[in-house]
């Protein structure tokens, strides 16, 4: 049965994913708020609604949705809640959920030009087909509030806006200061490590950002607050975050050491480290793997441990330094 602890309530909701069930907080203060809004899936509509009435609350109740990011299975159900509603979120959310098609030109051209770099053979309009298919459960909105580091929003007084870039290009955390609960979305998980995906720039002129990179000096972040709790995304609660934090950078640095060696035979491109990483899955999860590859080269070259160098065909092949 849900229920209110310290004015938040965590609602499971089910996904189509192989993370399982995405969390979502209702927030109990001078304005009824919701952080993240699940998946749209029926699945997903009905045990919310449910979870809701448990609660005392109707989807009309809830006058504010503020999101940690932009992925479907945290803003999918914003379809289907009421017009008026307020939502809140970094800025980069506002292409994906209004389906900006000057920005999906853009947001498909680098992703075929990534494929190209990286060595990738075969249909590169299936195989980002298959990248953007979750897409589908996303939703079709305006963000009414860009909210940025330091921002307050009314209504969620008690709670601190922390940029937690990483993860997603829009990651966003709250921390509230006088019990130091955070809600840290996907940016912290209990059991698995959040992949730091790649996405496309804002502007079609920026470099490609770097997710590891972000994401390491992210979680380093998390040390200059007194966290007594984080409510993730998936899965359970974290008490000690900075001793998960340190494993965490610990199990990053391991893996990146990992790739040095392969590295350190021969050179090779991004997809032939990939399909070494993951042989069973990279066929399947294509764009997490080669996420969680480019996230290991990103680091190495950042360490001067690596060193990147491009054919005549414009192939990036990586070799130890
Ligand atoms: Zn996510």
């Amino acid at each position: 049965m849900v229920t209110f602890i310290d004015n938040i309530a965590k609602i499971s909701l089910p996904t189509p994913f192989a993370v399982g069930d995405v969390n979502v907080y209702l927030i109990k203060g001078d304005v009824l708020t919701l952080i993240d809004a699940g998946i749209k899936t029926k699945d997903a509509w009905e045990s919310f609604t449910y979870q809701l009435s448990q609660l005392g609350y109707t989807p009309d109740d809830i006058k504010q949705v503020i999101l940690t990011h932009h992925h479907p299975d945290h803003v999918g159900l914003l379809e289907w809640m009421p017009d008026d509603l307020k939502i809140f979120g970094h800025r980069y959310c506002a292409p994906y959920l209004c389906r900006d098609q000057d920005f999906f030109k853009v947001h498909d051209q680098f992703y075929f030009n990534l494929f190209h770099e990286f060595g990738l053979q075969g249909d590169y309009t299936s195989m980002l087909r298959k990248w953007k298919s979750p897409l589908k459960l996303s939703a079709n909105r305006s963000l009414t509030n860009v909210i940025a580091e330091g921002d307050r929003i009314e209504g969620f007084e008690d709670w601190i806006v922390l940029e937690t870039l990483g993860h997603a290009q829009s990651h966003l955390s709250f921390y509230r200061e006088k019990d130091g609960a955070l809600l840290a979305g996907d940016h912290v998980l209990a059991t698995i490590s959040s992949n730091p995906l790649l996405e496309p720039p804002l502007s079609s002129q920026a470099e490609r950002p770097k997710p590891q990179l972000q994401y390491n000096a992210s979680l380093k972040k998390l040390f200059d607050y007194d966290i007594s709790i984080a409510f993730t995304g998936h899965g359970n609660e974290v008490k000690n975050v900075h001793s998960l934090v340190e494993r965490r950078l610990q199990r990053q640095q391991d893996r990146a050491m990992q790739v040095r060696e392969m590295i350190k035979a021969e050179p090779l491109t991004t997809f032939d480290i990939c399909q070494k990483l993951f042989p069973a899955v990279y066929q399947k999860e294509l764009g997490l793997t080669l996420s969680e590859t480019t996230a290991q080269l990103d680091y190495l070259l950042s360490i001067d441990a690596a060193e990147k160098k491009f054919n005549e065909d414009g192939i990036a092949y990586f070799t130890a330094k």
